[in-house]
C-alpha cells in the first residue's frame, strides 16, 4: 500500500469531516506554504474544528526551503502550541510541502500521525502517496529523510483550477513518467504519452485519470514499500533529472520537480537503449514527445562535470561514486540493475541537447 488510505474525490470537504471524526487525535495542526494557505486551505477551513484554524504552520513556498531551517521552524511550532504523540498534522500543497511536513511528522516526538492534502498535480500522483518524506541537504535533493506513510491521503482535482501553468507541466512530466513504466503495451503506452505532453488544461484532469495514474504508483510501491528492488523503477528519468534540478536551483533558476524528470527521462531513454537494448523506435517515439512537451533543458556542454558529480551522489548507486539509473528495457519494462559510466552518461547528455 502507498498510504494506509488513498481518497480520489471532488467532495473532499465531506471526506475530510468524516474522516476527522473517525480518526482519535489529541490536536490537530494544518502545515501549509504561503500559496495554498492563500489557494486552497478556504475550501478547508469550514470542516475544521475551531482550535485547527487557530494551530495553522505557514512555511514559505519554494524547494529552496524544504530545508532544516524550515523544518525547525515546524518541529518549534508544533512544541509551541502544545502538539503531543497523538496530535495529527494536515499537510496541504504541493511536494514540498507533503515532503517537509511527513518528515515533520515522522521525526516529531518520534513519529506522529499526518494526512497529506495535494494540491499540486505532481504531489497528487506522486509525492503525496508512498511514504517517502525528507528535506534537501547540502545542495542535495532529499538527502535527509525518512519511510513514514500517511494515514490518508486525499486527492481532489478541485486544487488544481488555481494551479500555474507551469506546475501542471510538472505533475505531468511524473504522469509521463509513470506511462512509460507501466506494465502495459509499449503502443498503448506511447498513445498515452502522447495525449499527455499534449495536455494542458487541467479541467482534462479527471479523478478517473488521477486514479489510473496512481495505480501504477501503488504497483510498485505495494510489491516493494521500502525500494529494495522494483520500486526503484520510480526513479526513471530521476538520476539526470535531479542532477539538473539540483544545478539550477544552486543558480537560482530553479525548474519544476517533473520538468527535469521530463529532461532527465530524454537522457535516460538514450541510456536504456545503449545500455538495456531499449528499441530504437520507442527510443526516438518517447524522446520526440517529452522534447515537445517539455522543451529543451537549458544546461551546457560545461555542465556535465558538475551534473556527473551530483549524479555521483544518487541515493540509487549500489556503491558510492557508482551510478546505476533506473532504465527500461523497453516501454513497460524496468532495467534496474546496469551501471552507467562517465563517457555514455557524457552521451546521453548530449542526446539531451542535441538529439542526437
Ligand atoms: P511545490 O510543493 O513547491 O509546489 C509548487 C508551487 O505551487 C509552490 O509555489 C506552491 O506553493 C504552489 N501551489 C501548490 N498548490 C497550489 C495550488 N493548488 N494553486 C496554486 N499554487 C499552488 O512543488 P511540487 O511540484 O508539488 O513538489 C515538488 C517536490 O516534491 C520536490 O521537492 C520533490 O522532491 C518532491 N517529490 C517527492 C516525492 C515522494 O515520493 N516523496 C515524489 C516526487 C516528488
Amino acid at each position: 500500500m502507498t498510504t494506509n488510505m488513498l481518497h480520489i474525490t471532488t467532495d473532499l470537504p465531506a471526506l475530510l469531516t468524516h474522516t476527522l471524526a473517525d480518526t482519535p487525535h489529541e490536536g490537530l495542526f494544518v502545515l501549509a506554504d504561503t500559496h495554498t494557505a492563500h489557494c486552497c486551505l478556504p475550501l478547508l477551513v469550514p470542516c475544521l474544528p475551531a482550535a485547527a484554524t487557530d494551530a495553522v504552520i505557514v512555511i514559505p513556498a519554494g524547494e529552496e526551503h524544504k530545508d532544516v531551517t524550515t523544518l525547525s521552524t515546524v518541529w518549534e511550532a508544533l512544541s509551541q502550541r502544545g502538539a503531543t504523540r497523538r496530535s495529527l498534522l494536515l499537510c496541504v500543497g504541493g511536494g514540498v510541502v507533503t515532503d517537509l511536513g511527513g518528515f515533520a511528522a515522522a521525526t516529531f516526538k518520534r513519529g506522529i500521525s499526518y494526512i497529506n492534502i495535494p494540491t499540486t498535480l505532481l504531489a497528487m500522483v506522486d509525492a503525496a502517496t508512498g511514504g517517502k518524506t525528507g528535506i534537501d541537504h547540502a545542495g542535495l535533493k532529499n538527502e535527509v529523510g525518512a519511510f513514514h506513510l500517511p494515514l490518508h491521503t486525499m486527492v481532489c482535482p478541485a486544487f488544481l483550477a488555481t494551479l500555474p501553468e507551469g506546475e501542471l507541466l510538472s505533475g505531468l512530466g511524473e504522469m509521463c513518467k509513470h506511462v512509460l513504466i507501466a506494465p502495459n503495451s509499449p503502443s498503448s503506452a506511447l498513445c498515452e504519452l502522447e495525449a499527455l505532453t499534449t495536455l494542458r488544461d487541467a479541467s482534462a484532469i479527471t479523478c478517473d485519470r488521477l486514479s489510473r495514474t496512481v495505480a501504477i504508483k501503488e504497483y510498485y510501491v505495494s510489491r516493494d514499500p521500502t525500494e529494495q528492488s522494483v520500486r526503484r523503477a520510480l526513479n526513471f528519468g530521476h538520476t539526470v533529472g535531479h542532477a539538473i534540478e539540483s544545478l539550477l536551483l544552486a543558480r537560482g533558476a530553479g525548474v519544476p520537480h517533473g520538468v527535469a524528470v521530463a529532461w532527465g527521462m530524454v537522457a535516460e531513454l538514450y541510456l536504456s537503449h545503449v545500455l538495456c537494448g531499449l528499441p530504437l523506435p520507442a527510443l526516438r517515439t518517447a524522446s520526440r514527445l517529452l522534447r515537445e512537451g517539455f522543451g529543451s533543458c537549458p544546461v551546457t556542454c560545461k555542465d556535465y562535470d558538475a551534473l556527473y558529480s551530483l549524479m555521483q551522489h544518487d541515493k540509487k548507486n549500489p556503491s558510492p561514486g557508482v551510478i546505476r539509473p533506473a532504465l527500461l528495457a523497453d516501454v513497460g519494462s524496468p532495467c534496474l540493475d546496469v551501471t552507467a559510466g562517465k563517457e555514455v552518461l557524457f552521451e546521453a547528455l548530449d542526446f539531451l541537447r542535441e538529439g542526437v
